[in-house]
């Protein structure tokens, strides 16, 4: 069983002890199990339009004779929410030629930091050498830490002096790939709440910055979302959605929580892929995140 299997079995919870009790126990599913059920997929952060969805194919369902409770049930739960999540491309765009640019960005404590340096972990592995841009230069301490993990993972780092222009350090980590020819470049930035506009501000000039040095770039434009935030990091996507062009999410600290149904409100909502899932805090605690995996996991 990979770690991924293992980790998401945190996530059986809610509709795993519904199912339970309709086995065996019921032949038809009545109002009160349509509610129970309904209940969970809210729990589990599925979103209310998906919720809503899927409980109004539950009834059409019903009312056609069939009756999808016991073990019929996740199954028919489950290929609905595979439905949703599609077929979207989740895998990271390489550039043709070096150096690919990914922009990271997320508010203070949704696991960015880590999640970069658990991307920069993966790609060394795969064979392509790695630059970290400090972009946050307003967070006393966020140089630092990309510091530490930059020397623990043996990686250059391009940072400016405190407070310098965020924009003025990303030019530099470029013209420094370019010169060092190195692979990827990841750019942290700032993650100051997304209420302040001065902030959509910095990463749009970040980003005209990325577009201009380097044609085709950012390749990717990752949201670090915290999985235990539930529908608070789907307010937080929509923020940072436009500013920084997203292309995928990265949802860290998916072995913490039972509500990760908000990977299914967000692709509803944004129409944004999850990309990656965090699922502990060390550099190689980062999947791939599999749909079927996801949602076996999530109904089991
Ligand atoms: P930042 O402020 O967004 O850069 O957040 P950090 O990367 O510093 O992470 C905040 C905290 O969450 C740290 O204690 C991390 O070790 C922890 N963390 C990050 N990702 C994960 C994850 O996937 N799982 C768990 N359990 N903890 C995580």
């Amino acid at each position: 069983m990979s770690l991924f299997r293992k980790t998401l079995s945190s996530l059986r919870g809610g509709l795993g002890r519904t199912r339970r009790a309709l086995v065996g126990s019921l032949e038809r599913l009545d109002e009160v199990d349509l509610e129970a059920i309904e209940a969970c997929l809210l729990e589990a952060d599925v979103g209310a339009g998906a919720t809503e969805e899927l409980l109004d194919d539950l009834r059409r369902a019903v009312r056609r004779g069939e009756h999808p409770s016991g073990d019929a049930l996740p199954e028919f739960l489950g290929r609905r929410l595979l439905a949703r999540l599609g077929d979207a491309d989740r895998s990271l765009a390489l550039a043709e030629a070096p150096p690919t640019v990914f922009l990271v960005t997320g508010v203070n404590g949704s696991g960015k930091t880590t999640s970069i340096a658990k991307i920069a972990s993966a790609l060394l592995e795969d064979g392509h050498s790695v630059l970290l841009a400090a972009g946050d230069t307003f967070r006393a301490g966020a140089v630092a830490q990309l510091d530490t993990w930059a020397t623990r993972l043996g990686v250059d780092l391009v940072h400016g002096s405190d407070g310098a222009d965020p924009a003025a350090v990303v030019f530099d980590s470029l013209e420094a790939a370019e010169a060092r020819g190195i692979d990827v470049v990841l750019i942290d930035t700032a993650g100051r709440l997304h209420t302040q506009d001065p902030l959509m501000r910095q990463l749009g000039k970040i980003l005209r910055v990325i577009e201009r040095r380097v044609p085709g770039a950012p390749h990717e434009s990752l949201l670090v979302l915290d999985a235990t935030q539930g529908q608070n990091a789907l307010a937080q996507a929509r923020h940072f959605a436009e500013a920084a062009g997203v292309t995928g999410l990265v949802l860290a600290k998916l072995d913490g929580t039972a509500r990760g149904g908000i990977v299914v409100a967000i692709q509803d909502a944004l129409g944004l892929p999850v990309k990656l899932v965090g699922v502990g805090e060390r550099p190689a605690d980062l999947e791939p995140f599999e749909p079927l995996a996801f949602v076996e996991a999530l109904l089991d």
